[in-house]
């Protein structure tokens, strides 16, 4: 048979990416040399990056990056065990404790990643008798944790207040309703109507969950999430938040927050943390003072809000047309898409860009669907202001051209 061919399988994958290519769809990774801050450096050049969800420029902070280091030379590197087996250190029970105390929750649970916190939530919680609303834009994480769970997951169309609790009130029978959705959705910047699917989750007597990967440490007065920007409760016993510590907290790992029976059902029921190793002594010591530089550096979350603001502002001047598209409670989010239209265009428009050592991949489906292929600009509290506006100069030109 031709399938089991090895040779005949690799024929495929190759025929299969050269119709990528064709596409504008294949990908490839392009690796950095160094990074400082907001800059890059690729092939012995620097550029400044427009690429990074490094929202305060933590990862590179040294406060945080010496706590990391001594956590190694005092603890080692791996965790060498699962959290259930030997795996657990107090420096995990530390940042657990500190991360519920910032995000106003009862507990959290540390998770390797903030995708696969969403994958070990949703596993747990829901089974095949389960009903999930998911919002049509939710990041790849939720959707592939609603999969995983095999409950009957009822996509919502994008924001759809209404539509969401429909889907909710007609699952009466199922054996647990929950409602799911980005906080700040990553492709496009913009806020779910977190108040109105609170209430509509409340009515149906359905699990809320937020992924706030974007909003935690950038919005809110303190930093504290989306929840806190739009004055919700972030202690509700029926609010789950996953987040993550690889964006605005500039490390890596994920958790997940809310009541302390549900982190207890987690700790018991939840495969994707039962059966992995646990994150590294470093990268709990790395929250830990990543919560620390976020209480003594309001700055950074106010700088990169401005820049954000400054951006769409300086964009909106130049393509109207293209910047109808931010509602406006969203201006302050550092994650600006500007929409190209077809994956030719965008990738054309981010070549330009990488031409003139401005770093901004063009963003193509299957991330963002059909037709939308965009440049996805993200900001730093490490930009300059001029970064921003060389970064709105070239932009506009490069989708003019
Ligand atoms: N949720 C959302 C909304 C995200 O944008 C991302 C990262 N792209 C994740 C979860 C996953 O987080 P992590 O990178 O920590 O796995």
């Amino acid at each position: 048979m031709p399938g089991n061919n090895p040779s005949s399988f690799l024929d495929a994958l190759r025929r299969d990416l050269a119709e990528l290519e064709g596409r504008g769809l294949r990908r490839a990774l392009r690796p950095i040399e160094r990074t400082q801050g907001s800059r890059v450096v690729i092939d012995h050049r620097t550029f400044v990056n427009f690429a990074s969800n490094d929202y305060l420029g933590l990862a590179t902070n040294p406060r945080i990056r010496a706590a990391a280091a001594n956590a190694i030379l005092e603890q080692g590197w791996g965790a060498g065990a699962s959290r259930l087996l030997s795996g657990s250190r107090t420096v995990h029970a530390e940042a657990e404790r500190r991360l519920a105390a910032f995000r106003g929750a009862e507990a959290a649970l540390l998770f390797p990643t903030g995708y696969v916190a969403n994958l070990g939530l949703l596993q747990a919680l829901a089974d095949s008798d389960a009903v999930i609303a998911s919002d049509a834009l939710n990041h790849a994480s939720l959707i592939d944790a609603c999969r995983l769970s095999r409950a009957r997951v009822v996509v919502y169309p994008h924001r759809d207040v209404a539509a969401a609790r429909r889907a909710l009130e007609e699952a009466r029978g199922a054996s647990r309703r929950l409602l799911v959705t980005d906080a700040v959705f990553s492709m496009d910047g913009d806020l779910a109507p977190l108040p109105e699917l609170l209430a509509a989750a409340r009515a149906t007597g359905s699990v809320f969950v937020v992924d706030d990967a974007h909003g935690n440490g950038v919005l809110g007065e303190e930093g504290r999430g989306t929840l806190e920007a739009l004055g919700l409760d972030p202690a509700a016993p029926d609010v789950v938040v996953t987040a993550t510590l690889s964006k605005a907290f500039g490390g890596s790992g994920g958790f997940v927050c809310g009541a302390r029976e549900l982190v207890d059902w987690l700790v018991t029921r939840s495969r994707a943390f039962i059966y992995t190793t646990g994150i590294p002594a470093a990268a709990a010591a790395g929250a830990i003072a990543a919560l620390e530089v976020l209480a003594s550096d309001p700055w950074r979350r106010l700088d990169v809000r401005a820049h954000a603001r400054r951006l769409r502002q300086l964009l909106a001047a130049r393509c109207p047309e293209r910047a109808a598209a931010w509602s406006p409670e969203s201006w302050d989010v550092p994650i600006v898409p500007v929409l190209a239209g077809d994956a030719h265009r965008a990738v054309a428009a981010a070549d330009r860009l990488f031409a003139q050592g401005l770093f901004a991949p063009a963003i193509r489906p299957p991330t963002v669907p059909e037709g939308t292929s965009r440049l996805r600009l993200s900001l730093s509290a490490e930009h300059l202001e001029r970064d921003i506006e060389t970064l709105a100069e070239a932009v506009a030109d490069a989708l003019e051209a």
